[in-house]
Formats: C-alpha cells, structure tokens, sequence
C-alpha cells in the first residue's frame, strides 16, 4: 500500500467533525472527564462521585428487562393535532422533529418482558421525545398496559422521565392524568402491584398523577423531582427554598418517596417488590393467618 493509498484510507475513516460521536463523557457534577467505556458498564454511573447521569429510554430497558425478553406493544400509536396548535412553531412540526430525532412516536416505550423472570408490564419514559411530556398517545399506552397487566396478572413497573403534561395538547393532556390515575386503580383492585419509578427529572402533571400513585415508588440518587419548577415556586411564596430541594434526598426525608436505590442495584429492587406484592404471595401468607388463626 503506498503512502497516497493509506492517507486516502486515512482520510476515508474520519469522520465531519458534525458526525464525530463524542467518545468523553463529563460528570455534571465533579467535572471528571471520562472515557465513555470506562463509565458504560457502570450503567452510566460517575465512578469518581457516584452522579447518576441520564440514561436513554432503550439503555433503561436493556438496564431492567431480562436479555431480549421485552417486546414492544402499540409501537405505531401517533399523536395527532386536534387544536391545531401552535406556538413559536406548529404542533405538528415539534412532533415531526421529534419523530426524525428518536426514531419513535410517543414519549413513552411500553410493553411485556421478564425482570429476573418474572414476567411484568414495564413503560419507560424517553425524554428526548418532546421532553417526556405525557400526551394522549403516551395517557393511551399507560392505559393499555395497565390492562395488559390485568389481563396477564403481572405487575407493572412505569420508569418516568418527563417535563409534565404536554401543553400543545392542552385539556386532551390533561385529561391522561385521570384516565391513567383510573387505570390504576383497577389495577389496585386487582391486587396487582406497580411499581413506579421517577428519574431525573420528573415534573408538572406526570407526578401529579400515576407517577405518585405508586405501591413502591422508588428514585436515583439525586433526581429532581416535583411539580412546579423551583424558580416559579421561588417567586410565589417569595422565600428562598431549602437546599436539597425537590432532590431524591429531601425528598425521602421527608417522606414522599419510599426509596432511593442504586442504578446498578434497580433491577434487583424491583424484581424483590414484584416477589413481595405478587398476589400469589399474599394468599400464601393470609392461608398461614387462616392456620393461625384455627390452631389458636
Ligand atoms: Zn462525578
């Protein structure tokens, strides 16, 4: 090979600096800056702090959902138009966008799979689709799998990332938080458990409803989470807020949360709380009661 050869070789392997995909990641929180293998088996965990940075809805998937278990339902689900709304640009036009950036078209990844074998709904939020804001496409995916769920007798576990209710769909939005807040409770009667996660971040009307209705409801270290933003809560009461705020940590000491767990600890947690609230289980301990309660 002579030397024109290799350069144009060379040449052919680099790539625009516009395609290069960025091989060093930097912790937002002590600025460390690492290879980005170093920190992809840690689940993208800083290894230097312990920042849990974000993950995409499919690493969140393959992080829970047992090997090639999770097979996808309602993936063709689209958000349609109805006020035809538009504000610095079209409703349509956002969705679009969003649909060539992710390659989806909803907020929301839903279907069956198996966590330590144990077969379970599992819905994760993707909140590069237009923020993870909940709208009728991803209200309708809950929903359906909440049934799914039913009908199977699993539990589900719902793993939310979201900005809150989507505003270009105003009231069609907003009514999702009651349609799957009703969903739940047929699942509650049905002595079915869900599990409800919340990732960073999750605001505005996804935890103003399912997303705290959880029987577990579990966060990361560090997630933000709440439902108005702190500047606006700031300027309202016009006092300075707490430190620690709305973080997972305050959160917990405070007692709106249940636990705060481990990125690489998650899968196991859960699948422990599928065991714990399986209705199965339930009967075996109330027949144990019912002996007790004869020999006594
Ligand atoms: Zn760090």
């Amino acid at each position: 090979m002579g030397f024109s050869e290799f350069f144009g070789n060379f040449r052919k392997k680099q790539s625009s600096p516009k395609e290069a995909p960025s091989h060093w990641v930097k912790c937002s929180k002590c600025q460390s800056l690492m290879y980005f293998k170093e920190i992809e088996h840690l689940f993208n965990v800083c290894p230097k702090c312990g920042f849990h940075m974000r993950i995409t809805a499919l690493e969140r998937i393959n992080l829970l959902a047992d090997q090639d278990s999770f097979v996808e339902f309602d993936s063709s689900l689209a958000p349609i138009d109805p006020l035809k709304f538009v504000d610095k640009k079209s409703y349509k036009k956002r969705i679009s966008e969003a649909i060539k950036n992710t390659g989806r078209t909803s907020a929301v990844i839903s279907g069956g799979c198996s966590i330590n074998g144990i077969n379970t709904q599992l819905v994760v939020f993707d909140f590069k689709f237009m923020g993870g804001s909940l709208g009728s496409v991803e209200g309708e995916k809950i929903v359906r799998a909440i049934s799914r769920a039913i009908k199977n007798e699993e539990g589900l576990v719902i793993v939310s990332a979201s900005g809150g209710a989507r505003m270009q769909e105003s009231t069609f939005a907003l009514l999702q938080m009651s349609k799957t807040s009703a969903a739940l409770t047929k699942l509650s009667d049905a002595g079915l458990p869900f599990i409800s996660v919340l990732t960073d971040p999750t605001m505005g009307g996804v935890s103003a409803s399912f997303a705290w209705l959880g029987d577990i409801i579990i966060t990361e270290p560090g997630s933000l989470i709440g439902f108005a933003g702190q500047r606006v809560i700031k300027q309202t009461i016009g006092a300075d807020l707490p430190q620690g705020f709305q973080r997972a940590e305050f959160l917990l000491e405070h007692g709106l949360i249940d636990m705060i767990i481990q990125r690489n600890k998650m899968k196991d947690c859960i699948s422990d709380m599928l065991i714990f609230f399986n209705k199965n289980c339930a009967k075996v301990d109330f027949q144990d009661d019912q002996e007790l309660e004869m020999q006594a």
